[in-house]
């Protein structure tokens, strides 16, 4: 199946009947070389480049779900680089690359749209932190931009600035940085990895792995036994519970995140907004909508719901910053379910179990990682060695002091 501006009109013309499922629907088969568990944005990917890039075959993607029910389908899909620290900034610059030809890459439209991310100061110190991630950023290759608050004010003149408590002192701008639609990155990964040959199996849950002398055999699933030597665990959310299940404790905590869509408006909101003095985030869809967020819910849950104090505090960061938010209805709220780290940082790396491989820990950032996470695992998986970008991305930093406490992930994951 194979999508084009030609094939839309020519189906127009044919009432629609040609279109083909995006993805094929095999059972499982008894042996693979390489299982990838979880079928969300990082295992899809991590499938795609094992086939794609480094030419893997009998390849499977196990999902307990649906495709796009985790994370991937749940996020506010903000993708930016503007990252501050070494171990990040290479990774998410190359993650911007990839994102900028997925589509052309996927053959699909995960209406990647470069609109700008502004992330907004407040303070005097506030802007110098601006300045000095900005600097670091430029200096890796990617593009930011200090602003002052008059810039900023004819980019988005519906902004309080005047808040007494909260002026708008400026804003570090990122142009590249922009949205994508969530779930259909999941079907773009999904439809490219299909397209060369990898098994994505949905309701089929893993409930445990076989392990004989260190080395890893094969995965226990709702739909059996199912061998491999190598096994990717990519599951976000559920990272500390399958992880259990190879008698491993991760530095990882479970946390709802929700976020918010208003009723369709007119076109307000140029790019992505954040306010600098509390956590709150918004972008437009292309339907109208306002898509927004804010913090975690602050206790372990593996609910994909959370409660309404957040939802309260969400809003006044809202109202804050722009009070004609206050006049919008508010349509829908969901939860997903984040896997905390305990310095905001992921992993991708190597376990003590010969052939079983990990990657998680996203926080609230994982969206925006998705191209460069794929990518970085795959090659983890295929050659045995961390990807230089992914290098700083280790298991065992919390034990050697190696953390990568980075301030640019948003607003301070490592307190949670
Ligand atoms: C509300 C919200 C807003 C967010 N906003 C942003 C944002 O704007 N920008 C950004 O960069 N990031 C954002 N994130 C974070 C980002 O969505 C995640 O970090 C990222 O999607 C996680 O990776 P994933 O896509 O692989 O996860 P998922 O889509 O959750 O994939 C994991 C999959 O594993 C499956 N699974 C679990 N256990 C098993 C099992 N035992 N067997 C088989 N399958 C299993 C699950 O069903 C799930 O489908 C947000 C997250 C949420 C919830």
């Amino acid at each position: 199946m194979t999508y084009s501006g030609f094939r839309v009109f020519w189906e127009g013309l044919r009432g629609n009947k040609g279109w083909r499922p995006v993805w094929r629907d095999p059972d499982p088969k008894a042996a693979y070389d390489i299982i990838i568990v979880g079928g969300g944005g990082h295992g899809l990917a991590t499938a795609y480049y094992l086939a794609r890039v480094y030419g893997q075959a009998r390849i499977a993607v196990l999902e307990k779900n649906w495709l796009g029910g985790g994370n991937v389908g749940r996020n506010t899909t903000i993708i930016r680089s503007n990252y501050l620290l070494e171990g990040n900034q290479p990774f998410y610059s190359f993650s911007m690359k990839l994102w900028a030809g997925l589509e052309q890459e996927l053959n699909y439209n995960a209406m990647v749209s470069q609109r700008g991310v502004l992330n907004l100061c407040h303070t005097d110190a506030q802007r110098d932190a601006y300045r000095r991630r900005g600097n670091a950023v430029r200096m890796s290759g990617d593009d930011a931009e200090l602003l002052d608050a008059a810039q900023v004010r004819q980019m988005a003149p519906f902004l309080n600035f005047d808040n007494a408590r909260f002026p708008i002192k400026g804003g570090l701008l990122q142009r590249s940085g922009g949205t994508a639609r969530h779930d259909a990155v999941a079907w773009g990964y999904a439809h490219g990895a299909d397209k060369l040959g990898v098994d994505i199996i949905q309701n089929c849950e893993v409930k445990g792995f076989r392990i004989e002398k260190g080395m890893m055999r094969g995965v226990e699933t709702s739909r059996g036994y199912i061998a491999a030597s190598k096994v990717g665990v990519a599951v976000a959310g559920s990272s500390g519970l399958v992880m259990a299940m190879a008698g491993m404790k991760l530095p990882v905590e479970s946390h709802v995140l929700q976020a918010f869509v208003s009723e369709g408006l007119k076109p307000t909101i140029p790019g992505v907004i954040t306010f600098g003095a509390g956590h709150f985030y918004v972008s437009q869809s292309d339907k109208g909508g306002l898509v927004f967020g804010g913090d975690i819910d602050g206790y372990n849950s593996y609910a994909q719901r959370g409660n309404l104090p957040v939802i309260e505090d969400v809003c006044e960061g809202g109202m804050a910053l722009m009070p004609m938010i206050g006049r919008a209805r508010l349509l829908r709220a969901w939860g997903g379910i984040m896997d905390m780290s305990q310095d905001g940082t992921p992993i991708i790396d190597r376990t003590p179990v010969d052939g079983l491989f990990f990657n998680g820990g996203w926080c609230y950032g994982g969206f925006k990682a998705t191209p460069a996470s794929g990518y970085c695992f795959a090659h983890l998986i295929a050659t045995g060695e961390p990807h230089p970008t992914a290098r700083f991305f280790r298991l065992d930093r919390f034990r050697s002091g190696h953390v990568v406490d980075e301030k640019g992930m948003g607003a301070q994951p490592n307190l949670h």
